[in-house]
């Protein structure tokens, strides 16, 4: 039997119908959490709240586009109109970008990386943070990655948010440190998710080798991560980044 970390708690995902968020989704459910599955793609997201409950979990799927300050704003306020409350929210939805050199890339392909992997983070912990701090407090897992620490040729745009969210979390968690609401990122290396379904086999191998322990990572090794980081266990850790990376950021 799962320990149950959440019985009673209420989790939010964005981003839940595919790939990391799902793991992560399925996971907190897993764990006890009632979980609001959220994501802009309504099919895959409802498909993950079937999951859940056929796995024998409670979820609702509430629909996001989560680059748009008024979704975000409502997307906490069907959480709590349908479960009451929320304890965690992981903010994990974003796109991989317009892959150009800076000089090439255009300001449209700029501007929407950076609204929904950046100013997402900032619109959805503004409305979730004062629903966490009416429990009393809770848990805020954001998703960066290791391009929040690092450079990648002609993803200048994602690399630029993610470091954004990488000091927006730093921020954020100690400024709320002393509420109770713990706030941390964590970094992915690659992923073998649908965000890198474009890539063919040669690109594959060459982000494998960037990988010292020989693989790309899966979806619920990074979930696991964030579950600890959600959890009671991680009770003095906020405000700081944790890559979950096979070694990529060490060489
Ligand atoms: P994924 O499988 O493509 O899942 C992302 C989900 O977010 C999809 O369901 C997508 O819907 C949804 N989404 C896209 N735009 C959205 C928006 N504006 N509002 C709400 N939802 C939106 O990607 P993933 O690999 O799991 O990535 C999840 C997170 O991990 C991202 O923040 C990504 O940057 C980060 N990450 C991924 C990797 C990796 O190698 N995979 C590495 C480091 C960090 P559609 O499918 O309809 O677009």
């Amino acid at each position: 039997m799962m320990e149950q970390l959440f019985s009673e708690k209420v989790a939010l995902v964005t981003g839940a119908g595919s790939g990391i968020g799902e793991a992560t989704a399925l996971l907190y459910a897993k764990h006890g959490a009632k979980v609001i599955v959220s994501d802009i793609n309504v099919e895959h997201g409802n498909s993950v709240v079937e999951k859940i409950r056929k796995n024998g979990g409670d979820a609702q799927f509430v629909a996001c586009d989560v680059s748009k300050a008024e979704e975000c704003e409502k997307l906490v306020n069907e959480t709590i109109k349908h479960y009451g409350r929320l304890d965690y929210a992981c903010n994990n939805a974003g796109i991989g970008g317009e892959a150009a050199p800076v000089g090439d890339m255009s300001i449209g392909g700029w501007d929407k990386v950076i609204a929904i992997n950046l100013s997402s983070v900032f619109y959805c912990m503004k409305y979730q943070l004062p629903a966490i701090l009416k429990n009393g407090g809770g848990a805020i897992v954001n998703m960066a990655s290791i391009l929040g620490q690092v450079g990648f040729p002609h993803s200048a745009g994602y690399s630029a948010a993610k470091h954004g969210v990488v000091g927006l979390t730093q921020t954020a968690g100690a400024e709320y440190s002393s509420q109770g609401v713990r706030i941390n990122a964590v970094g992915p290396g690659f992923i073998d998710t649908p965000l890198l379904q474009q890539m063919d086999k040669a690109a594959k191998a060459m982000l494998v080798s960037k990988h010292p322990i020989g693989r790309l990572g899966k979806a619920e090794e990074v979930a696991e991560l964030v579950i600890w980081l959600s959890s009671d266990k991680a009770s003095f850790v906020t405000g700081s980044y944790y890559p979950v990376d096979g070694a990529y950021l060490s060489i």
